[in-house]
């Protein structure tokens, strides 16, 4: 999470993931409407050619392809990938504390918002991890690991630290990289270690690994 310009003191305390699901019980239409305004921001950003070269990837890639994103905007979707995992949930979907189904949301919410399953009041949550909480669609993502030819690793360190984890599960014969965004934040354990900033080199990276495949 990056913090915005105009946030409030509140709201930066909020993005200490930890501070979440306490304030949530306290005051949960604030929190409410700490996501709404993230929700909102949504609409202003665009696909970079980082998310662009990842859908194009998955295009061209000759066997199965999935892409698994600590992000929760909608803006690898916006770009093209469809084999995607939003490893931290997704601002566009809230789910129900009552029945626990997931539904795509793209209005503000708050406590007069009703189930579209359930019918239920006042229910709804954003449907993101919160502190304590266990990521999603972890056995989808067990599964494909166990038969990875090929396993990238990008991003932020704070990003790059599910993927280590994920390392231990790809099998000896695989193909393993990682695109650290900060030079000498690379982990240990990866064949292949690359480091700058993921808009000039997961577009390389890609073209790369397209060329290798003609
Ligand atoms: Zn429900």
């Amino acid at each position: 999470m990056a913090a915005h310009e105009g946030d409030s003191f509140w709201e930066r305390q909020l993005l200490e993931e930890a501070a979440v699901p306490m304030a949530y019980r306290q005051d949960p239409l604030r929190v409410q409407g700490f996501y709404n305004a993230r929700r909102r921001r949504l609409a202003a950003l665009e696909p970079t050619a980082a998310h662009r070269a990842l859908a194009q990837l998955e295009a061209a890639w000759p066997g199965d392809f999935l892409l698994v994103t600590a992000n929760a905007d909608d803006l690898h979707e916006r770009a093209g990938s469809r084999a995607l995992i939003h490893l931290f949930g997704e601002l566009l979907k809230v789910r129900c504390t009552e029945c626990h189904h997931a539904h795509p949301w793209a209005e503000d919410l708050d406590f007069s918002s009703c189930c579209p399953s359930c019918a239920t009041l006042g229910q709804l949550r954003p449907h993101l991890v919160w502190y304590g909480e266990p990521p999603l669609e972890m056995e989808r993502i067990h599964a494909a690991l166990a038969q990875c030819t090929c396993f990238l690793a990008l991003g932020t360190p704070g990003h790059l630290h599910p993927a280590v984890g994920f390392l231990e599960e790809v099998p000896p014969f695989a193909r393993t990289l990682v695109l650290s965004a900060e030079p000498g934040a690379e982990p240990d354990g990866f064949q292949e270690r690359r480091a700058g900033p993921a808009l000039l080199r997961v577009p390389e990276l890609v073209a790369e690994l397209l060329a290798g495949l003609a």
